[in-house]
């Protein structure tokens, strides 16, 4: 049966953005007569806010999507996490990287999906590792798993290149896990068939086929869309002045009305479709 989640973080509000994103997770659940999990991404103490969460809720409701189950939180599953980088740990495949991101800027040979490529710097260095975020060797985890693939239902079949990040980190210094692990690790719990999120995930995938291959997870179908961009191809986002799905509820609008234009397709003006954008903008 086809699951699939809708997965926001508490640390802003939601914008017509995240809606678009969770009608596609929830219409395509209906659809195939599955389910739709709503999972909040809420890792960061620092930054996540139980406002928001409720928030949330309420858009989703006033949106007309109704979720399957309780919502479940990513603070509750912390232990896990911890599990799988010791697990990763043992099999040789973490190392600690103690570089800040002012010394991976100026390292860097290369630029990647999140930007700068780690070069590698502390894969064969003394480090700390008290004060350490732990990185994957994702050159010794490729020849451990091999050649892989993985499926995007509009792309189709895509070969596995996570080296295209370099060596990530999959435990942060200040957080238990990385959004790579905890999404990974999250996924498999959540039982999700189909991963639905925006085009500028798509590499990600790249990532997350690897840890599903060293931690024995269940492999998912994806299903990247588009964006809701401006005018000058930016996607949307809170900090540049798009609504919050929390105002325009307040302000007495119909959020029903608002999920029927997106799956009609018609957007506010200034506002467009993006194509294919497999990277982050
Ligand atoms: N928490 C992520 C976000 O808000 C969602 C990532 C995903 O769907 O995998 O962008």
């Amino acid at each position: 049966m086809t699951r699939t989640r809708f997965a926001p973080s508490p640390n802003g509000p939601l914008h017509l953005g995240h809606a678009y994103a969770a009608l596609v997770a929830h219409d395509t659940a209906r659809e195939r007569g599955g389910r739709f999990i709503l999972r909040i991404e809420d890792i960061d103490g620092e930054r996540s806010r139980t406002e928001f969460v409720e928030e949330f809720l309420c858009d989703l409701e006033w949106l007309g999507l109704a979720w399957d189950g309780e919502a479940v939180f990513q603070s509750h599953r912390l232990a896990s996490y911890t599990a799988a980088g010791d697990r990763l740990r043992a099999m040789g495949l973490l190392y600690p990287c103690t570089c800040t991101r002012a010394e991976i800027a100026a390292a860097a040979r290369e630029t990647g999906p999140d930007g700068p490529v780690y070069p590698g710097t502390c894969r064969h260095r003394e480090t700390d590792p008290a004060h350490a975020a732990w990185r994957l060797d994702v050159g010794a985890a490729m020849a451990l798993a091999g050649p892989l693939d993985w499926v995007d239902e509009t792309a189709g079949l895509q070969i596995a290149t996570p080296q295209v990040f370099g060596d990530v980190v999959l435990l942060r210094k200040d957080l238990p896990a990385s959004y790579h692990l905890a999404a990974t690790l999250d996924d498999a719990t959540d039982g999700i068939t189909l991963v639905t999120r925006g085009m500028d995930l798509f590499a990600a995938s790249h990532v997350h086929r690897l840890l599903q291959a060293l931690l024995d997870l269940p492999v998912p179908t994806w299903l990247h869309h588009p964006l809701l961009v401006e005018a000058n191809g930016r996607k949307l986002a809170k900090r540049r002045g798009a609504p919050s799905l929390g105002d325009r509820r307040r302000a007495g609008e119909d959020g029903r009305a608002i999920a029927r234009a997106l799956r009609a397709g018609v957007l506010p003006a200034g506002i467009s479709f993006s194509q294919g954008v497999h990277q982050a903008p």
